[in-house]
């Protein structure tokens, strides 16, 4: 499935292809439609899965429209949010995917001066994103009104719970039109929020992915606490060993993989890299090899491996480390599929290190550290 399989329009899809996004993820493909169709949603995801491009996508697709000249910009789409983290990033991806539209969107939380925020609410903003607390109070200012809202987005409703903001949403809720399409994303159902869900959506679509912390029980996870100049060998050396085996290896850069691209194809293991730099054409054929059994081992970036879903791949290593958890859950998720065993070895250096205590909290497992011979 493409974004343009999605019926995304020419303008985000180019903005996504400048994002260098060349596949839905899960909940987009899934919730795309659903906010295209104007129907609203209950969205079970957790940070991490592309929940926020499944709902800005389809916002900034439903208001880029042409403009009536003359006419003041009014706050058409709401999107609310727990922290003040969480709306400068949420800000951030509506630049990155409207930045070929001419839709304006501003952000707005507390703890800060409001005089900026307010000057550019004032210049006309078609789309909001809003903690509770600094809304309500420029409500009550008069410098916003949500009466013209058409799409709603509630985020984090679970966590908007845990830090005390239901009250402040319940009072937000009759400000807004009862014609409108709401978005509703959580990443967990405890049943104060499905019942907060159920007094706000109207026939709502229920969408639901895997968190991202789940790792099951077929992968078993090994950690090597080895120092940058010496991961080639640890690599090779492994290689070795697993003859038989095939093998992903992530780098976190593009230069990286065509480096241990190199090292392993000097020392006479077929393998090729993946990555953005390629084109379309050299990474399906690298696929193809790898999947034919020509290459048994193929170096990824994590954006080119978003495309690759290889049924039996026996072992994924992390020749480096992910730069957020999640993203090695995603990783490791490759191999221990459908009843297979999968092994997921990580090569960590010290200055990596900060990353295996994020891992360990996030999935819950404490990683077994295997030390190297010498
Ligand atoms: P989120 O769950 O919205 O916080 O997104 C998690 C991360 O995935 C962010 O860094 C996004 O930039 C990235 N991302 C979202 N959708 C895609 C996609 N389709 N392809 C590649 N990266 C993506």
């Amino acid at each position: 499935m493409t974004f343009k399989e999605l019926h995304i329009d020419e303008p985000i899809l180019k903005a996504l292809e400048k994002k260098k996004y060349e596949i839905p993820t899960p909940i987009q493909e899934q919730a795309i439609p659903v906010a295209l169709q104007k129907r609203d949603l209950l969205g079970i995801a957790q940070t991490g899965t592309g929940k926020t491009a499944a709902f800005a996508i389809p916002i900034i697709q439903l208001l880029n429209q042409p403009q009536p000249r003359g006419q003041k910009r009014q706050i058409q789409a709401l999107i609310l949010t727990p922290t003040r983290e969480l709306a400068i990033q949420i800000d951030e991806c509506f630049s990155d995917y409207s930045c070929y539209t001419s839709l304006r969107h501003t952000v707005i939380f507390g703890g800060v001066n409001q005089k900026p925020q307010v000057q550019q609410l004032q210049q006309g903003i078609d789309i909001l994103i809003a903690t509770p607390g600094r809304l309500l109070d420029l409500i009550a200012q008069k410098y916003i009104t949500l009466e013209h809202i058409r799409y709603f987005v509630l985020d984090e409703a679970d966590r908007m719970l845990d830090m005390g903001f239901i009250h402040d949403i319940r009072k937000l809720l009759p400000l807004l039109p009862r014609r409108r399409q709401t978005l509703f994303f959580s990443a967990t159902m405890p049943l104060v929020i499905a019942t907060l869900s159920k007094s706000i959506l109207y026939k709502p679509v229920k969408v639901e992915v895997a968190p991202v912390s789940s790792v099951v029980d077929t992968i078993e996870q090994r950690l090597f606490y080895v120092e940058k100049p010496e991961k080639s060998k640890l690599l090779l050396s492994i290689l070795e060993k697993e003859k038989r085996k095939a093998v992903l290896v992530f780098s976190r850069t593009k230069h990286g993989a065509d480096r241990i691209a190199r090292v392993l194809n000097r020392q006479g293991i077929g393998c090729e890299a993946i990555h953005g730099n390629k084109t379309q054409v050299a990474r399906q054929r690298a696929l193809t090899n790898f999947k034919s059994g020509k290459t048994r081992v193929i170096i990824a970036t994590d954006i080119a491996a978003r495309g690759i879903d290889i049924a039996n791949l026996e072992m994924v290593i992390n020749y480096d480390l992910p730069d957020v958890a999640e993203t090695y859950v995603h990783r490791i998720g490759r191999t221990g599929r459908a009843g297979n065993t999968g092994t997921a070895l990580t090569f960590c250096s010290q200055e990596e290190k900060i990353m295996i205590r994020d891992i360990q909290k996030l999935t819950g497992k404490k990683l077994k550290t295997i030390s190297i011979p010498a």
